[in-house]
């Protein structure tokens, strides 16, 4: 990813070029899946493009939002989530979004209540 893919003073950004550390869950040349720092769920876990988008209202391409849910199940597999798991995307500040840097929350292993809240 060349530089015009990613946005300076993004926390996101900046662990996609490894300037900030994180723990990898899973990478390839189009995203990366990191577990977040502040778990909410035995396995939580963060799927981003490595292009930087502020939020899903800027997602240019299908193949983009069909490659971050394939990853974000490949992912709920891998980590044994085969009894269910919630996948979130809190968008804008009513949301709750901290990080805008487009982002999957994969959270499972407890029992996940509805609504959220
Ligand atoms: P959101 O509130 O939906 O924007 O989610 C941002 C998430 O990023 C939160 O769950 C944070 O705990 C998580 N987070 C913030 N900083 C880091 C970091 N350095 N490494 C991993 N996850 C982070
Ligand atoms: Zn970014």
């Amino acid at each position: 990813m060349g530089a015009s893919h990613t946005q300076v003073n993004c926390l996101f950004c900046k662990i996609i070029a490894k300037q900030i550390p994180a723990t990898v869950v899973n990478e390839t040349d189009e995203y990366i899946a990191i577990r977040d720092i502040n778990p909410q769920a035995p396995t939580h876990v963060l799927i981003l493009p490595k292009t930087h988008v502020g939020d899903v209202t800027e997602v240019e391409s299908r193949e983009t939002l069909g490659l971050l849910l394939e990853a974000a199940v490949a992912v709920a597999k891998a980590e044994n989530l085969a009894d269910g798991f919630r996948l979130v995307v809190n968008t804008g500040l009513l949301a709750g979004q901290s990080v805008f840097h487009l982002h999957i929350h994969l959270m499972g292993g407890r029992v996940m209540h509805w609504p959220p809240g």
